[in-house]
């Protein structure tokens, strides 16, 4: 089965259901520029209904599941994802134009998500406190009630895993608004979620547009906890809807994260990680490693062998598998070329390019990836999240200079840093700021069990590991006083 030219509706309470004012929006295949299917056009009236189902379900029969039950559902779903995960890829490659094999990798990260809270669910708990003789003090770990997704179209699968898997394992009910351009492997989820036992009204999906579906979600009062993962002015706006009910908010608003690359480093294993932490998801990607700053005396020989690593990358439609696919849609693209004809007009140099198959269909919204070099550290191209597989590249000359360079953005995700000195590896630990600092990789491989988040403008709170289940639970203290 494939979504292809199918009407979708929201799922809410277990079921399919069309947009209460009837409305639907196309969605387009980005490989191909063409509509593929259409989607429900959710209002303030759809939210309602989904936020009261899933308050239902969180007053009924998914709050009284044991925490044991709850995470035995997950680890259904995990493997139903698994055993559905080419069909899923195929769905997320035609609806984002992400390569297959990019496609394969979120739905098995999905399903990890999926098992690492069902895991989870159980051993999340609170403590006993010593107090004053004659009380017993401890404190309950509690679910907020209903909480709030808006979840961009980069990573569908994976934002929603790490979002959705935490809140129900912590015990909510959940409203999800995806993305309006990548929601489609996300329905087939919320129904395999159904077959594997969640209860009716546990996880709800409203799809639509940012503005109407979403902003109605943020504003809603019947919402206990918003997770928003996207740019930083809709987080803002966000946040500042969350504000007027009081409502806790997690905000996870991208970066514009610095690779370091000491003279020492072992470039061998830093060069594929260069290429790779800007390139992957056509550099859609919250944590790209997009600046990469080199010690002067590696600056041309690495700068080199990154050229010649640029100049073979291929860009191509999502079912060729190449390393690249196309933009997620027209808008993104036309981002793109707006930050590289400002890299043309201030003169900055196109150090490589890699290339637009010739298999690429003319609609479909590609961008072969770019290296550009001595990029001036005021530069919006330096500063600001470009989205796509534009990689920015300058020297500096001791480690004071590279800490100030890769600090001095407003964002502060995820840092890197390539060098062999024991020491300096400590040191820069601490003095990044930034949510996640990889010393001699990037990534990490992606651990579900790696806590991920931002400082500064790249937002606050943290999704994925254990960590996430503080977010998605309140704590309470309850003291007996017994004599
Ligand atoms: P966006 O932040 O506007 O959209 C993200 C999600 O928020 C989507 O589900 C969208 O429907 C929803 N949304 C939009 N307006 C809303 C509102 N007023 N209230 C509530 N929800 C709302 O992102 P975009 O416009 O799709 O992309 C713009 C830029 O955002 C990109 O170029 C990129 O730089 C950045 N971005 C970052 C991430 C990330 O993971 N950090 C993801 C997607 C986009």
């Amino acid at each position: 089965m494939t979504a292809t030219h199918e009407r979708h509706g929201h799922f809410i309470d277990n079921q399919t259901v069309p947009s209460q004012a009837g409305a639907r929006l196309p969605v387009t295949d980005p490989s191909r520029g063409t509509e593929c299917a259409q989607i429900a056009r959710g209002t303030s009236a759809d939210i309602d209904r989904a936020i009261g189902s899933a308050r239902a379900a969180f007053q009924g029969r998914w709050g009284g599941l044991a925490a044991m039950e709850r995470g035995r559902v997950l680890q259904r779903w995990s493997q139903a994802v698994l055993a559905h995960q080419e069909e899923l890829a195929q769905i997320e490659a035609m609806d984002t134009g992400k390569p297959i094999s990019q496609a394969r990798a979120d739905a098995v990260a999905l399903a990890r998500y999926f098992e690492f809270y069902a895991g989870a669910a159980d051993k999340l708990h609170g403590q006993t406190i010593p107090y004053q003789s004659g009380y017993t003090v401890m404190t309950l770990r509690e679910p907020h009630g209903v909480t709030g997704h808006i979840i961009p179209w980069n990573y569908p699968m994976q934002i929603f895993g790490r979002s959705v898997g935490a809140a129900l394992a912590a015990g909510n009910a959940c409203v999800v608004k995806p993305a309006e351009d990548a929601c489609l492997s996300l329905l087939r989820v919320a129904a395999l979620g159904a077959a594997a036992g969640l209860p009716a009204g546990a996880l709800n999906i409203v799809t639509g547009l940012g503005a109407e579906a979403g902003q109605a979600l943020a504003e809603h009062p019947g919402i206990d906890h918003l997770s928003f993962t996207g740019s930083p002015e809709t987080g803002r706006r966000v946040a500042v809807a969350g504000a007027a009910h009081h409502c806790p908010v997690t905000l996870e608003l991208g970066g514009k994260s610095p690779q370091i690359v000491f003279a020492d480093a072992d470039i061998d294993a830093a060069l594929p990680a260069l290429v790779s932490g800007i390139i992957q998801n056509a550099g859609q990607t919250c944590s790209a490693g997009s600046r990469v700053l080199i010690e002067r005396p590696l600056y041309e020989p690495l700068m080199e062998r990154l050229s010649i690593a640029f100049g073979a990358l291929r860009a191509g439609p999502a079912s060729l598998d190449l390393e690249l696919g196309p933009l997620v849609n027209r808008k993104q693209q036309q981002r793109v070329w707006d930050f590289l004809s400002d890299a043309q007009a201030s003169d900055i140099v196109m150090a490589a390019q890699g290339e637009i198959v010739d298999e690429a269909p003319a609609d479909g919204f590609y961008q072969a990836p770019v290296l550009l070099r001595d990029v001036p550290a005021s530069h919006r191209l330096w500063r600001e999240e470009i989205f796509g597989p534009v990689l920015a590249a300058r020297a500096f000359d001791d480690e004071d200079e590279a800490v100030a360079l890769a600090n001095g953005t407003d964002f502060g995700l995820v840092a890197g840093v390539w060098t062999r000195d024991g020491s300096r590896q400590f040191r820069l630990a601490h003095r990044l700021q930034a949510g996640q600092v990889f010393i001699n990789n990037y990534g990490a491989g992606g651990g579900v069990e790696l806590p991920f988040g931002g400082v500064k403008h790249s937002g606050h709170g943290r999704e994925k590991g254990f960590e996430a289940l503080y977010g998605f639970s309140r704590l309470k203290t309850v003291a007996i006083r017994h004599g």
